[in-house]
């Protein structure tokens, strides 16, 4: 078979068509074909080189192939790749006080994914409803959210779309409008309810970002009900908003906390961990999987929460989305066609007037990676360790995009 050379690597020249004739259709067309990462870059099959304001969608925080991340995951596959649950696993066990140290929680359980990390949480609000003798549990939620694409955690989900096929959903749910308080006091009276689960900014949901008081009033309530306040923080985690987890912004402390994608930097890992009330309530036999806390997931996790310190990662983060929000205001301030410019850290959501989906071909072509949510909301998610100049490139090439 013919080769040609890219990126260091030989690939077959034929590649792309194997890569898209066994593959069931479930991302639609992929226009680029990635194959290696360093940093804030990305180069694809032919050579070509971009910026990356993606992040893989917030997972690669500390960007492409980290050395401390790479030296900490081949080191851990060249020593135990994987043994069991039935075992005790010091990495494993390290992991977990790592992560209850960066987030202030108590226990945790290592799923493989965001959404099973939001199953774990899901499960736990039905079983502490079932031990208090509540036998139809029900989860608050909110309309425009998004929790996993498993039967229950879609079920979560406050958007149709993504629903839309698959009755019967998992019963359970009541939905209310994201960042509206009265909503949620207003179901007070229902003895059904034994949780709320919430993103502190909603991310596929176009960069929703709630009053600084939401969380806080969340809490409130979840106390006032016995309640479990559960916080969705697979996207907002890992230091994307300039805290190791956004809730830290408003001081509370959730009953369950679910996080995934930057955790590992790559590496396919999600943690539902626990805190007060919660604590405890899955007994053994009641949950499990055979691949999550895997050794290299977790010499993973490790490595991200290590890193994060030795690199004051969250300090640059805070920092540098000054320098970003001052950025992208000053350059956007004549586009007659946003409709609002929204931040918090890493999190840059930029509504236009129009749907704009054809903006991401668009930007690539200019050797940027962006991604649009909700239809008309230009999305950035970039690498924590991101530049000051490659801050001004991706502003620069947003501008001139909108333009
Ligand atoms: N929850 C939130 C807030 C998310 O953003 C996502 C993914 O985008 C998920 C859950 C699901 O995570 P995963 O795709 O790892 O299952």
């Amino acid at each position: 078979m013919a080769a040609f050379f890219c990126c260091s690597t030989f690939y077959p020249k034929d590649t792309r068509i194997i890569m898209t004739t066994s593959l069931m259709n479930t991302y639609g067309t992929r226009a680029l074909t990635l194959v290696k990462g360093e940093a804030c870059r990305v180069w694809d099959i032919d050579g070509k080189e971009y910026l990356d304001a993606l992040s893989g969608i917030a997972v690669c925080g500390l960007g492409h192939a980290h050395p401390a991340i790479a030296k900490a995951i081949s080191e851990q596959a060249s020593t135990l790749v994987h043994t069991s649950n039935l075992y005790n696993l010091p990495v494993q066990q390290q992991a977990g006080d790592d992560l209850c140290a960066a987030s202030g929680m108590d226990q945790v359980f290592f799923s493989n994914s965001g959404a099973e990390a939001n199953e774990a949480a899901l499960k736990i609000a039905r079983k502490y409803g079932n031990d208090k003798g509540i036998s139809a549990p029900t989860v608050i939620t909110m309309n425009g959210s998004f929790h996993g694409r498993t039967m229950a955690t879609l079920s979560a989900t406050g958007n149709t779309k993504v629903k839309q096929g698959f009755t019967p959903l998992v019963e359970g749910f009541v939905h209310v409008p994201f960042n509206d308080v009265a909503a949620v006091e207003s179901l007070g009276t229902n003895q059904n309810i034994v949780a709320i689960l919430v993103e502190p900014i909603q991310g596929e949901g176009g960069i929703r970002v709630p009053a600084d008081d939401y969380l806080n009033e969340l809490r409130r309530i979840c106390d006032q009900h016995d309640w479990l306040l559960m916080v969705d923080e697979i996207q907002t985690g890992n230091g994307r908003t300039g805290h190791h987890f956004a809730h830290h912004a408003s001081g509370i402390k959730p009953d369950v906390l679910t996080t995934a994608k930057g955790l590992g930097n790559g590496l396919p890992v999600g943690a539902c961990l626990t805190a007060g009330a919660a604590n405890n309530v899955l007994q053994p036999g009641n949950h499990g999987s055979t691949y999550g806390g895997n050794p290299i997931a977790c010499a993973a996790v490790s490595a991200v929460i290590d890193t994060f310190a030795k690199e004051h990662i969250i300090e640059g983060v805070r920092e540098k989305s000054a320098y970003l929000e001052v950025g992208f205001k000053k350059a956007l301030q004549d586009k007659k066609t946003v409709k609002e410019y929204r931040q918090k850290g890493f999190m840059i959501g930029i509504e236009l007037e129009h749907d704009c989906a054809d903006l991401v071909a668009k930007a690539a072509d200019k050797g940027l990676l962006i991604n649009v949510t909700a239809g008309n909301v230009i999305r950035l998610l970039p690498p924590l360790i991101m530049s000051k100049t490659e801050i001004d490139t991706t502003i620069k090439i947003i501008a001139a995009l909108i333009d």
